[in-house]
């Protein structure tokens, strides 16, 4: 159907993408990630989907709008000006971790802890004394850290402490329910989180980028392209690091280490093509 069903209340998919563009991926007056698409015209008028026409607003912000409590004028002025693109950073969202177990499975591969009462830490993936995961346990509490770097090792995603925050400079940014998902272009994911609160992160989905490093993450095996290293099936329990590659000016012992690897001269092609092989070979073994 060439025409679009303007009784429906369903924002299509690249209408609401780019709204989230437009608006930095945030409520425009306060920048929290969680968010509804709100038209800024009462919809029974308008019954219509158009971009300009539709701006984010979190819980709070749409209730106090639905209430009258928010003056329509407030939101089309922070529409105009939304809070992220105007502080570079959204605002942090605080993610519900807790406990003395953390579990982290990264494309098929597990690595588990648990704090036996003097406090734990844990760093699955670490690149150049850079930790791109870890975790802390420590008297109930169970710290998530994490930072997203993109091809130019600009950082656009942090976890701090289980604070979540990031820039608007990716091209989408989504967080759905648990899942959160980074795109650099259309069905390009940098990365895809789904986080299991009280102490689970799944990763199935990513690509993690450091200083000409690059980490490939699927749903059964973990590809680091530069040297054709493929995880897969492993399982670290208590292993303060998992994958640590470069050089780290205080060692973390880790059930991977890697100290010399090409940069960004790695064979990327030579890689993938090694991944299909061994992916193949393992179908075919089961
Ligand atoms: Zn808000």
């Amino acid at each position: 159907m060439a025409e679009e069903n303007i009784n429906s209340r369903d924002i299509p998919n690249p209408i609401q993408r780019e709204v989230r563009q437009r608006c930095g991926f945030g409520c425009v007056i306060c920048g929290m990630p969680l968010y509804e698409y709100e038209h800024m015209e009462e919809w029974a008028q308008v019954k219509r989907h158009v971009a300009d026409e539709i701006t984010l607003l979190c819980d709070q912000h749409h209730r106090e709008k639905t209430n009258g409590l928010l003056p329509k004028e407030t939101v089309y002025e922070a529409n105009k000006n939304p809070f992220n693109l105007r502080e570079g950073l959204s605002k942090p969202y605080n993610l519900h971790f807790s406990g003395n177990e953390a579990c982290i499975e990264i494309g098929g591969n597990s690595f588990t802890c648990k704090d036996e009462g003097y406090g734990t830490a844990m760093v699955p993936i670490s690149v150049d004394g850079t930790p791109l995961i870890g975790i802390v346990l420590a008297d109930g509490h169970f710290l998530l850290n994490v930072v997203i770097f993109d091809e130019f090792n600009t950082p656009v995603l942090h976890i701090k402490n289980n604070q979540l925050f990031y820039s608007a400079e990716p091209w989408d940014i989504q967080l759905t329910g648990t899942n959160l998902v980074i795109r650099e272009g259309h069905r390009k994911i940098l990365i895809d989180f789904d986080f299991q609160p009280p102490n689970k992160i799944v990763i199935n989905r990513g690509r993690f980028l450091r200083n000409g490093i690059e980490i490939l993450v699927r749903p059964t095996n973990i590809l680091i392209t530069n040297n054709s290293c493929l995880l897969s099936g492993n399982h670290a329990h208590n292993c303060h690091g998992g994958l640590i590659i470069g050089h780290h000016e205080k060692p973390i012992g880790g059930f991977f280490g890697m100290q010399n690897i090409p940069r960004y001269l790695g064979n990327r092609k030579e890689a993938l093509k090694f991944e299909r092989e061994v992916t193949k070979n393992h179908q075919n073994m089961t």
